[in-house]
C-alpha cells in the first residue's frame, strides 16, 4: 500500500490522480491532500477518501471547512503546501499544483525523504539545478507525471546514459497548429482552449497553444535526464501517440506509445517500476489510426519554443523569469486583458530586460520570480 499526498487535488490532473488512487484501493491511499478554491470540489474530495490533512489556499475556506470536518486537520495557504507536502504519514508526494507555488513544497518534500511524482512543471524549470541536486543528496527518485517524460523515462529503462544520442520529445501542436503566424491575429481564448487531443487544465492548454508547454518540457527533460541542451530535439506529431523518444548512438529509436490519457502516466509514476492494469481507458487501436504524421518544429512559427532554449541554454535566473513571465501573461489573456500574440511579446520584453543571475539560490529565484510578474503586469 502506497501512501500518497496529493498536491492541486481539485485540478486535471489532480483528479485523474484520484481516478487512479479509486481504480486501485489495495494498492493507494489519500492521506493528504490540498486544493485551491474550489471548495465544492474540495468537499466531496474529502467526503470520499477520508484523508487526515487538507491544506487549502485561502485562511476562510480553512475556517469553514473546520466545523464540517472535525477529524480532519485543515491548514492553508503557502504553509499549509508545505505540511501537505511533509505529511509524515504519506510515501510518495504527487505535486499537480499549478505554478511555482510549486517549488518550495517539493523541495520540502525531497528533504522529507518521500519520493516525488512529479507534473508540476515550474519546480523543475525555475529551480531545476536545487532540486536534482537536493533529490540526490536525500537519495531521492524525481518520477515524471508528465506524458513526454514518462515516455522517455520509460523508454531507457534498462540503458544506460552514455549511449544516448538524443531525445525526441513529441508536441501535438495546440490549437493552433494549422495556423500561420498571420492567422493568430485576433484568435480568442476559446479557441485557443479548445485544444485537439489532450483534455488539460486551461494555463497548459494556452501553454500548447503558444508552444511554451514544450519549452517547459524541454527544460523539464534537461534536468530530469541530465542531457545538454543540444542532445533534446521537438518533433511536431499531431496524433499524440507517441508520447516521446530516445535515440541511441547505433541509430536505435525507443518509443513510447499509447492513447492521448494522462492516466497512464500518472499510473506509471505511482507504480515504478511495477505496473498495473489499467482499469477504465481504451487500448491503442492501431490498425484503426493508420497513419502517423510527423513534421519538422519551426522556431520562428513557434517563437516559445526558442525563447525556452534560450532560457535553458542562458540558465541562472533566466528560465525563472521566462516562467515567472508566461504565468503572468497567460493568466492576463485569460482573463480578456491581452491579445494571444501579446504573450509572447511579454515574454520576451521580461527576458529582455532581465540580467542573469548564475547559481540563484531559492529566495533569489523566488525574488525575481515576483519582480518579472510585477514588470510583466506594468506592461499589461
Ligand atoms: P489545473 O489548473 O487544472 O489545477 C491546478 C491545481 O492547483 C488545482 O487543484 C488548483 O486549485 C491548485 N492551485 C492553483 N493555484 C494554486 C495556489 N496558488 N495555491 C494552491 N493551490 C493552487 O492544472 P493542471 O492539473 O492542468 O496542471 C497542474 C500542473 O501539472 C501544472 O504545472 C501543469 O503544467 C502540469 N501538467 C499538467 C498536465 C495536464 O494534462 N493537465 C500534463 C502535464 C503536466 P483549485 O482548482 O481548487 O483552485
Ligand atoms: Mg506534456
Amino acid at each position: 500500500m502506497k501512501r500518497i499526498s496529493l498536491l492541486g487535488a481539485t485540478g486535471s490532473i489532480g483528479i485523474q490522480t484520484l481516478d487512479v488512487i479509486r481504480e486501485h484501493p489495495e494498492e493507494f491511499k489519500l492521506v493528504s491532500m490540498s486544493a485551491g478554491r474550489n471548495m465544492e470540489l474540495c468537499r466531496q474530495i474529502i467526503n470520499e477518501f477520508q484523508p487526515e490533512l487538507v491544506s487549502v489556499q485561502e485562511k476562510d475556506d480553512a475556517e469553514r471547512l473546520k466545523p464540517e470536518f472535525p477529524s480532519v486537520k485543515i491548514v492553508y495557504g503557502l504553509e499549509g503546501l508545505e505540511e501537505t507536502a511533509v505529511f509524515p504519514k504519506a510515501d510518495v508526494l504527487v505535486n499537480a499544483v499549478l505554478g511555482s507555488v510549486g517549488l518550495k513544497p517539493t523541495l520540502e518534500a525531497i528533504r522529507s525523504g518521500k519520493t516525488i511524482a512529479i507534473a508540476n512543471k515550474e519546480t523543475l524549470v525555475t529551480a531545476g539545478h536545487i532540486v536534482m541536486e537536493e533529490a540526490r543528496r536525500h537519495n531521492v527518485a524525481i518520477l515524471p507525471v508528465d506524458s513526454e517524460h514518462s515516455a522517455i523515462f520509460q523508454a531507457l529503462q534498462g540503458e544506460k546514459e552514455k549511449n544516448i544520442e538524443r531525445l525526441i520529445l513529441t508536441a501535438s501542436g495546440g490549437s493552433f497548429r494549422d495556423r500561420t503566424r498571420e492567422e493568430l491575429h485576433g484568435v480568442t481564448k476559446s479557441d485557443a482552449l479548445n485544444h485537439p487531443n489532450w483534455s488539460m487544465g486551461a494555463k497548459i492548454t494556452i501553454d500548447s497553444a503558444t508552444m511554451m508547454n514544450k519549452g517547459l518540457e524541454v527544460i523539464e527533460a534537461h534536468w530530469l535526464f541530465s542531457l545538454p541542451y543540444d542532445d533534446i530535439s521537438v518533433l511536431l506529431h499531431r496524433e499524440s501517440i507517441i508520447h516521446s523518444m530516445v535515440e541511441f548512438h547505433d541509430t536505435s529509436i525507443i518509443a513510447q506509445l499509447g492513447t492521448p490519457d494522462m492516466k497512464v502516466p500518472i499510473q506509471y509514476a505511482l507504480t515504478y517500476p511495477d505496473r498495473l492494469p489499467f482499469v477504465s481507458g481504451t487500448r491503442l487501436n492501431l490498425a484503426e489510426i493508420g497513419k502517423l504524421h510527423f513534421k519538422e518544429m519551426d522556431l520562428e512559427r513557434f517563437r516559445c519554443l526558442k525563447f525556452a532554449y534560450d532560457a535553458g541554454r542562458a540558465g541562472g535566473t533566466m528560465p525563472a523569469v521566462m516562467n515567472a513571465a508566461n504565468e503572468a501573461a497567460v493568466a492576463a489573456f485569460l482573463e480578456d486583458r491581452i491579445t494571444f500574440l501579446q504573450i509572447e511579446e511579454l515574454i520576451e520584453r521580461a527576458m529582455e530586460n532581465h540580467s542573469i543571475i548564475e547559481t540563484p539560490g531559492l529566495e533569489t529565484i523566488q525574488q525575481v520570480d515576483r519582480e518579472t510578474r510585477n514588470f510583466v503586469n506594468s506592461l499589461v
